[in-house]
């Protein structure tokens, strides 16, 4: 996969999106959904890193299922990704731009 495709599904989705929860009376609402979604999608990403760990209940470790860490860090990627572009965040951009900042942390 390529970054563009990854881009390209985030455009198709925010359209899927805008035509399933399109009564927001303005955007934002949706902003502040999309920010809550990312809240939750993130607590979720905690809860399987403390899994991985065996941090967690017994009767939680017990249901650990294979491959929910990994989809945990999409959805937080894709759920970031919605929201940027709910923004108009060119995050192609920002990514190069943060890229090169922190690569010239170590040039010194
Ligand atoms: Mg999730």
């Amino acid at each position: 996969m390529e970054f563009k495709d990854l881009i390209s599904f985030i455009k198709k989705e925010d359209e899927r999106l805008r035509n399933r929860y399109g009564n927001y009376p303005d955007e934002e609402k949706r902003i502040l959904a999309r920010t809550v979604k990312l809240a939750e999608e993130f607590g979720e990403l905690c809860d399987e890193v403390l899994a991985y760990n065996s941090m967690q209940r017994k009767d939680k470790l017990d249901n650990i299922v294979e491959g929910n860490l990994a989809e945990e860090f999409a959805d937080v990627i894709i759920t970031s990704l919605l929201l940027a572009n709910a923004m108009n965040v060119d995050i192609e951009k920002a990514l190069e731009k943060k890229m090169e900042k922190i690569d010239k942390r170590y040039e010194k």
